[in-house]
């Protein structure tokens, strides 16, 4: 048994080593492409659940590395943050995705992911204000996606700026709701318009009758508080369902309706999905 725990150890350290090494090379690596465009937008629809139509689609960062292929954002996000490299992510990904956006048939809205060192590190007011003029996008059809934890690590400028883009009508949605801090005192005091429940409160809703209530609460709370309230996750037509029925959600966003699809292919969607 000594032994077993020894190899066990080895692999552990080894395993560690690996994704030291890679970890290392995707830091050296990522300048370069932010620079040589390897970094892509996929975009995932956000859907009414009255109208059935497609109301906004979120941007999600992909990195295609030449060589070690796909890189997950949950990975290289990380890793730009610690680089201090994530606001020019930033500016990047809310100049391409209002770009597009302004391309998509009809009036739908897109959504950028903020994040904590964004309130520091640069000045995103500027930058989003330069976005939305060279794009022509009408303010009120992006849509800025904050965490708990982002807005708690820096309250003060976190509301200030937050105050300044709602005045412009751009819309603030809490994300990952749940899964961060759990005093709700700040729920009231930022100008929060939509709250996205996390996807561990919808995994389980089909089968545990607890978890759909504890779903069905949320929503009731953020629907209180006058919130517009999108449950995310939502995979299969049970998870739906049980949405559709218990709760006061009105938009749903997970690979139910779609994934998270390259810039031509949401285009193609909104068109089909959002047809008079
Ligand atoms: P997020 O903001 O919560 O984005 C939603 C994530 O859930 C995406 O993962 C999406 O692909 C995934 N997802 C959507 N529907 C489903 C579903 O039905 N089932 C499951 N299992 N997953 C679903 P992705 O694209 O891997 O991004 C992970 C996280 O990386 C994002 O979580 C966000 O925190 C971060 N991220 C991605 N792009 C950016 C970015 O441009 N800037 C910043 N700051 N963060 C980003
Ligand atoms: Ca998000
Ligand atoms: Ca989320
Ligand atoms: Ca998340």
């Amino acid at each position: 048994a000594k032994s077993d725990g020894k190899a066990r150890s080895q692999i552990f350290h080894a395993q560690m080593d690996i994704d030291y090494h890679y970890r290392q090379r995707l830091k050296a690596d990522l300048r370069e492409a932010l620079r040589h465009g390897q970094l892509t937008l996929a975009f995932q629809p956000l859907v009414d659940i009255g109208t059935r139509r497609i109301v906004s689609c979120e941007a999600l960062t992909r990195w295609n590395h030449p060589e070690l292929g796909l890189v997950a954002p949950s990975t290289f996000i990380p890793l730009a943050e610690e680089m201090g490299l994530i606001s020019e992510i930033t500016e990047w990904v809310v100049s391409t995705a209002t770009s597009q956006c302004s391309q998509w048939p009809g009036v739908v809205s897109v959504a950028v992911n903020i994040s904590a060192r964004d309130f520091r590190g640069m000045d995103l007011e500027a930058v989003i204000g330069r976005s939305l003029a060279r794009s022509g996008l009408d303010p009120a059809r992006l849509e800025i996606e904050v965490t708990e934890t982002a807005v708690i690590e820096e309250h003060e400028i976190a509301k200030r700026l937050l105050t300044a883009l709602a005045a412009k009508g751009i819309a603030i949605a809490l994300d990952d709701f749940g899964t961060g801090y759990s005093s709700l005192s700040y729920l009231h005091a930022l100008p929060f318009t939509k709250l996205k429940i996390d996807r561990s409160f919808v995994a389980d809703i089909a089968s545990n009758e607890k978890s759909k209530r504890l779903l069905t609460n949320v929503a009731r709370l953020g629907r209180d508080l006058d919130l517009i309230v999108v449950a995310e996750g939502v995979e299969t037509e049970a998870q739906l369902n049980v949405v559709l029925e218990q709760t006061q959600v009105q938009q749903v966003q997970g690979y139910f309706f779609s994934r998270p699809l390259p810039a031509r292919d949401i285009a193609e969607l909104i068109g089909r999905l959002n047809a008079p």
